[in-house]
């Protein structure tokens, strides 16, 4: 089922339970502001999910209320990610879905990092 971007944020999602350690993930990074782990049905050979630590449904809340540091902190632990995976050549993919329409299906702001293939031109 796909996500109402303006709903409240549902501290019993799934990735609210893998950030309080509920669940388990296989994960690649993680520092103050971000956990980066593996996509549990990956859709190309590298396929990484890096996710916030606050709690924000979807890129619009989170760019609407997190703090400059928050921003700052979880773009630069996208990008450190990427890095460490070796993906910065030949290159990758970053893509977040929001919504119904951008078929988002859980409820805590992720960004898919894909690579590791051509991805083409677009994942629709
Ligand atoms: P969305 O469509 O952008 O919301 O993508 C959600 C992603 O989360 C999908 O690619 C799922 O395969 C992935 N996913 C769902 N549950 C888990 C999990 O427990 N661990 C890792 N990835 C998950």
């Amino acid at each position: 089922m796909t996500v109402d971007a303006t709903q409240p944020y549902d501290p019993g999602n799934i990735f609210a339970k893998i950030l309080r350690g509920e669940i388990p993930c296989s994960k690649v990074y993680e520092d103050e502001w971000a956990l980066a782990f593996h996509d549990i049905a990956p859709q190309a050979p590298v396929h990484v999910l890096v996710i916030p630590k606050g709690e924000y449904v979807a890129w619009d809340d989170f760019s609407a209320r997190a703090s400059a540091e928050e921003i700052a902190g979880f773009v630069r632990a996208v990008g450190h990610v990427a890095r460490e995976l070796g993906l910065v050549e030949p290159g990758y993919r970053l893509l977040a879905n929001v919504g119904a329409h951008g078929g988002q299906e859980v409820p805590h702001l992720h960004v898919h990092l894909f690579g590791g293939r051509p991805l083409g031109r677009m994942i629709s």
